[in-house]
């Protein structure tokens, strides 16, 4: 069989964070690199988050050997809950990614994959003759994050997904430069590279972000209170750290956080004796001053069950903020939770609480990606013959074009955006459009909703779902005998429009309307097509709620026989 190999993104590009899933495929074997889930937009109301269609890998799924993942944050995980019952195939993953995945497995009552495999750093794993991976130690914002280094055939691609460079982190973990080298000298055909961070210039390291997380605290003389996203270990790390400093006693908030923390103990992140010191429960603290006291929460994106969303609210059990009391929010909102972090920001300084973030001047965040000089760096080290962008808007991914017209003439850059890529043996690069390959159909996307998983194509409940939400909703039934006379006055109810009392008079305008549009229809005696009538009361009841009540209910009709 002639050999090839496809990168086909089924998900992962075009926006951040989006449900990651790329698949590497070569004439004999499949694997999948990562299985992410993407948080819902405004168009589909109501739904747990969305996914990509597994069809191509099901169709294909004696091809697909393994699915790998480069690290434990939701975007490149939170499908796999879903997703793997119809990929069953080997998990890859290291320690760390490994237990968050069962923490989520275990949320989500669903049954972990047996045949996984916990991973190190630097092995090779052969999936056949001329398939095989590697995972390479880069640092991010979640312990063990990794590059998978793919052998395909002759070709060898680098799929670095999530990194940033950090010379001086917490974590008692480093970027394997020595084998990015390497890998750089061993003539790298391409690399697929994060864009998410394409526009800053710089990065702080994880040792500025703790001095200067040093003065916020030290500027405190009440109780301190620090959001993170449970995740970020390194700030976890950082907050203990701190609190032995200046003698403070920290008290853990919420289970994500612990759950986390024990992850990280559990692999060796974390020392045990620093995470015993730590008061899990706010009974915990005794008769400590709360001059002593930091409070390390979930909630940097102001969600609205976090632990620091319910403290601003004071719905925390045993837990107050007051006057002179210091809250540190250590990380940025995401575009789109800047309205949800604002509020929580809000209440706290009503309270008397003192905001310490970024709007304000502190220097208190660094961001997990790499920025346009560790872009730079990482092209240099690696001089690969292509170079895609992953993980980044199509701006994003421009930008990163940008930066190698710049910096590297030789290096062509190709943009990789519902298309798949394909390396002949002559080493020619093909990028093809899905929808010329009629692979478009086979990469959708879903929509988790409850215990359903819906596809995004089928549009029509999301729109009924929002109208409902924007206009209210008006049931109208009516009781028929068996020859289809009506037996009784409809009656109508309504959601989302009103006091019923008010509504009365709008009620007896559609009443009188569907009276009206009945008997017009030859339908007042007796009704024949039950659709039509339907249609015609429907029509007729919101009308009324259009002219009265100025807004145009979802209206639903039903016909009770007796
Ligand atoms: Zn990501
Ligand atoms: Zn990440």
């Amino acid at each position: 069989m002639k050999k090839y190999m496809k990168i086909i993104p089924l998900g992962g590009v075009g926006k951040i964070g989006y449900r990651n899933c790329t698949v590497y495929e070569s004439q004999d074997s499949i694997v999948v690199v990562d299985m992410g889930l993407a948080f819902p937009e405004g168009a589909t109301p109501g739904i747990d988050f969305t996914i990509v269609d597994t069809n191509y890998l099901e169709k294909n799924i004696k091809k697909v050997k393994a699915i790998v993942i480069t690290h434990g944050h939701f975007d490149h995980i939170g499908g796999l809950v879903h997703m793997w019952q119809k990929v069953p195939v080997k998990l890859y993953a290291m320690p760390f990614s490994m237990e968050v995945i069962k923490s989520q497995f275990d949320y989500k009552k669903a049954k972990m994959p047996t045949d996984y495999e916990l991973m190190e750093f630097g092995k090779e794993y052969k999936i056949d003759k001329n398939f095989s991976f590697e995972m390479v130690q880069v640092m991010h914002s979640i312990p063990q994050s990794g590059g998978v280094y793919f052998k395909i055939n002759d070709k060898k691609v680098f799929h670095i997904s999530d990194y940033r460079f950090d010379d001086a982190p917490i974590l008692p973990e480093r970027t394997n430069y020595k084998r990015l080298e390497e890998i750089g000298n061993d003539k790298l055909d391409m690399l697929l590279v994060d864009s998410t961070s394409a526009f800053s210039e710089d990065n702080p390291t994880e040792t500025d972000v703790k001095e200067n997380t040093l003065k916020a605290f030290q500027e405190a003389e009440k109780a301190i209170a620090i959001c993170c996203f449970s995740s970020n270990v390194s700030r976890v790390l950082m907050t203990l750290q701190l609190a032995e400093m200046l003698d403070r006693k920290v008290v853990v908030l919420g289970s994500s956080l612990q759950r986390m923390m024990e992850s990280a103990v559990r692999t060796g992140i974390i020392d045990a004796k620093l995470v015993e010191k730590v008061a899990r429960k706010t009974e915990d603290v005794g008769n400590i001053g709360r001059e002593k006291l930091i409070y390390l929460g979930t909630g940097s994106q102001g969600e609205e069950m976090s632990a620091m969303a319910r403290l601003a609210r004071d719905e925390l059990r045993g837990v107050r903020l007051k006057e002179g009391d210091v809250l540190v929010h250590s990380a940025t909102a995401i575009p789109g939770n800047e309205d949800s972090v604002w509020d929580m920001f809000e209440l706290m300084a009503k309270k008397g609480v003192e905001v310490k973030a970024r709007h304000n001047g502190y220097k208190i965040h660094a961001s997990g990606h790499a920025s346009r000089k560790d872009l730079i760096r990482m092209f240099h080290i690696m001089k690969p013959k292509v170079i895609v962008p992953i993980h980044g808007t199509t701006q994003h991914m421009h930008e990163v074009e940008r930066i190698i017209d710049e910096q590297t003439h030789s290096v062509p850059c190709t943009i990789a955006y519902r298309e798949f890529i394909q390396i002949d043996e002559e080493n020619m690069l093909e990028v093809h459009d899905f929808n010329e390959n009629k692979l478009l159909k086979e990469t959708g996307e879903f929509a988790v909703d409850g215990a359903w998983q819906i596809p995004l194509e089928d549009y029509f409940i999301f729109r009924q779902r929002k109208f409902m939400h924007e206009e209210g909703a008006v049931f109208i039934s009516m009781a028929l005998n068996k020859a289809g006379m009506i037996v009784s006055q409809p009656s109508i109810t309504s959601k989302g429009l009103g006091d019923e009392d008010k509504l009365k008079e709008v009620y007896t305008y559609a009443l009188t309307n569907i009276y009206r549009q009945m008997k017009a229809n030859n339908m007042d005696r007796a009704i024949k097509d039950i659709e039509k009538a339907r249609e015609v009361v429907r029509i007729a009841g919101r009308r009324a709620f259009i002219q009265h009540r100025g807004k145009k209910p979802m209206t639903v009709v039903d016909f009770v026989k007796i």
